[in-house]
């Protein structure tokens, strides 16, 4: 698997797994679990999820999952805004850690900006990251006056910024792209399949899809693959489409993919605010 470096000199895959709406139906833990699994067959390692997804639940079915096979796996997670404090940070690990059923994440970062001054988070994190508790830290829904606001020491150190961007949400190429390359941070692409909305209906994708012989999935999550520092982490609880996502490493959109690609989602030409899910 291609593999992005972290300020650590960590390898982050480029590919994963979302688990947002994972853990929240007691009837559905078992089939997650065999899903994760399945993944992690298949050569998946990164695992995205956040102390929200199911309150906690999502994190409880990867720590269910992933037993004995901790060493094998990328492991993301998330805490909400309002434990973004000194201590709030601090303990909102611990209880991911127990949850997950490990004594690492590798890469932890602030769901969404919040009111808690930054100092006080990324003084948490780098306290975390110094014990070994996580490996790097990064920010999530980040804007460009968001980024600006990461104390300077910091700013280079984020592992991630992991932004909605998908070919119908380009939203993060208005300035906050920009801003990642320049400081070396790489961007997560969550939803690339727009959740599968009617970006997998596109005509435009449909023809490109026809002619590699492979899906509007692929082609969707193809694109971002190509962008310079970029990782995705397409949800799905079908093992098929685990198989259909994954291959999408293997596609190259070529120079005429890509014009007719812009023609149809165009990239922003004016200021333009992040978009979130
Ligand atoms: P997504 O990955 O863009 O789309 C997921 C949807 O696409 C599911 O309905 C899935 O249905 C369908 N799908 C998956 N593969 C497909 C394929 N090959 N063909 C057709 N449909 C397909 O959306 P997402 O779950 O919002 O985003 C992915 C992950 O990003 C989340 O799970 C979460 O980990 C993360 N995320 C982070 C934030 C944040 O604020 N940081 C926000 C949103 C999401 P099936 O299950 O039926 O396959």
């Amino acid at each position: 698997m291609r593999t992005v470096t972290l300020p650590q000199g960590n390898q982050m895959p480029v590919f994963g797994l979302g688990t947002w709406r994972m853990g929240e139906h007691p009837d559905q833990f078992d089939h997650e679990v065999d899903l994760i699994r399945a993944a992690m067959d298949l050569g998946i390692t990164l695992l995205d999820t956040a102390e929200m997804y199911g309150e906690g639940g999502a994190e409880e079915v990867i720590g269910a999952a992933i037993d004995g096979r901790r060493d094998e796996l990328f492991l993301v997670s998330k805490f909400f805004p309002h434990n973004a404090s000194r201590n709030g940070v601090i303990e909102a690990c611990e209880r991911s850690l127990r949850r997950m059923k490990t004594d690492y994440i590798d890469l932890y970062m602030l769901h969404w900006p919040g009111s808690v001054p930054l100092e006080q988070t990324f003084e948490a994190l780098q306290e975390l990251r110094d014990g070994g508790k996580i490996r790097d830290y990064g920010v999530s829904n980040f804007n460009l006056t968001d980024l600006e606001k990461v104390p300077a020491e910091y700013q280079s150190q984020l592992g991630c910024n992991q932004v909605f961007y998908n070919l119908a949400h380009r939203e993060v190429e208005w300035e906050v792209s920009d801003w990642c390359a320049r400081h070396g941070v790489p961007l997560m692409a969550y939803s690339p399949l727009d959740q599968a909305s009617k970006l997998l209906h596109d005509p435009v994708l449909g023809s490109i899809a026809e002619r590699h012989a492979i899906t509007p999935a692929q082609v969707a999550l193809a694109w971002l693959l190509q962008r310079p520092d970029t990782v995705v982490i397409p949800k799905t609880t079908q093992v098929q489409r685990l198989r259909e996502n994954l291959a999408a490493l293997e596609v190259q959109l070529d120079s005429d993919d890509l014009a007719l690609l812009d023609g149809s989602f165009p990239a922003p030409s004016s200021p333009t605010r992040l978009g979130m899910r």
